[in-house]
């Protein structure tokens, strides 16, 4: 086998969890939202919270961050917000995987989430157990995984990696010989190993709501908008992410929108992220890319099912009851912290040296 990209968790990772439908918000009024986000504000500041939001939750979740000193922000610049954050509480608006990071970070504090269920098919696809097994199975690579996993999987890696970090430490660690096992998402390792040229042995995971994304039916929108810019997430399939004009993280993706001279952008990622870009490019006309359509699958819509249970009412409830709060052992908090550690590092490490340069 040459020394590229090599598959071996062969899926009998074939779904073993659900993919919820999406809830059904009741539509408030504008005085009714009004009413709850002050509650909420008044409760954020009784509980001494920071709400940290990621771009993919409710425009009105993230407005509130924004608002009460939290942030709104990919999962790389939470886990870092968070970490430097004084408050005793932070409020993890996302995917329990960001809560977990969170708690990982900061074990002193208390993280709270609206709504624990919320989880990742990334996540949900990599099994600690089979992991365990796959990493035994090739003690020469070196185990990098996406934040989009458990903590007891993340226990098990030399480094977590971001999709707005990934290319630069494969690449450290390819120019240091190092070969690679990765986790979870196929169309992510498989577009870092196309840029990089590292040898990596992938695990079979992959985004439900990125997966969806239709090359055949993006060519055609692409004909319809000749003049727009592509703008695809990495956990796009690699038919998808061929036809981008940029490729990265969802901060990367907002950046553009907002440096490119394009008045027109087709945008491959959860939806959710309309709302940031709208609020910093309004002059610009953002259009989905296709997917099989709202009538299609729960699925397809554009929108993370699991993201979609974030919402006023269950942050409110959360900072109300105190229910929710993310708990990690802590034999497991202990080996995981090492490959967050390890990636916030690096980051420290390539922000100075850009300043420098
Ligand atoms: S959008 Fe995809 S990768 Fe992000 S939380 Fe949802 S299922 Fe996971």
């Amino acid at each position: 086998m040459t020394a590229t990209t090599k598959t071996a968790h062969e899926p009998e990772t074939k779904r073993t969890f659900e993919v919820p439908k999406h809830p059904e918000w009741p539509i408030l009024t504008e005085d009714e939202k009004e009413a709850l986000k002050d509650r909420i504000k008044r409760l954020l500041k009784k509980e001494n919270a920071v709400l940290v939001a990621h771009y993919y939750t409710d425009g009105d979740l993230q407005d509130l961050a924004e608002e009460t000193g939290g942030c709104v922000a990919d999962s790389l610049e939470m886990a870092r917000f968070g970490s430097v954050q004084n408050a005793p509480t932070l409020v993890v608006a996302g995917v329990r995987f960001m809560g977990e990071t969170a708690k990982i970070l900061s074990p002193e504090k208390r993280i709270l989430m609206p709504d624990l269920n919320a989880t990742c098919s990334l996540d949900e696809g990599c099994p600690p157990d089979q992991f365990s097994a796959f990493c035994d199975a090739h003690p020469d690579r070196t185990v990098v995984v996406y934040a989009n996993t458990s903590a007891a999987v993340k226990a098990r890696a030399d480094w977590m990696v971001t999709s707005s970090i990934a290319l630069p430490i494969v690449t450290h660690l390819k120019d240091k010989g190092e070969k690679i096992l990765w986790a979870p998402d196929k169309h992510l390792g498989h577009y870092i190993q196309s840029v990089t040229g590292a040898d990596m042995l992938m695990w079979e995971g992959s985004c439900v709501v990125h997966e969806e994304f239709k090359s055949v039916a993006l060519e055609r929108v692409r004909k319809l908008h000749p003049d727009a810019a592509v703008l695809v997430h990495p956990e796009s399939p690699a038919a998808v992410i061929d036809q981008a004009d940029v490729v990265g993280s969802t901060t990367a993706l907002i950046k553009a929108v907002t440096h490119m001279a394009n008045k027109e952008f087709i945008v491959a990622t959860d939806e959710g992220i309309f709302h940031k870009m709208n609020l910093l490019a309004p002059d610009k006309v953002l259009i989905e890319a296709p997917t099989a359509g709202h009538g299609a699958t729960c699925e397809s819509c554009g929108h993370c099912p699991w993201m979609a249970m974030n919402a006023l009412q269950t942050l409110a409830a959360t900072l109300e009851t105190g229910a929710n709060e993310v708990h990690i052992d802590p034999a497991i908090r202990e080996r995981a912290v090492i490959p967050i550690q390890r990636m916030l590092d690096f980051a420290k490490r390539q922000a100075k040296l850009s300043k420098a340069s």
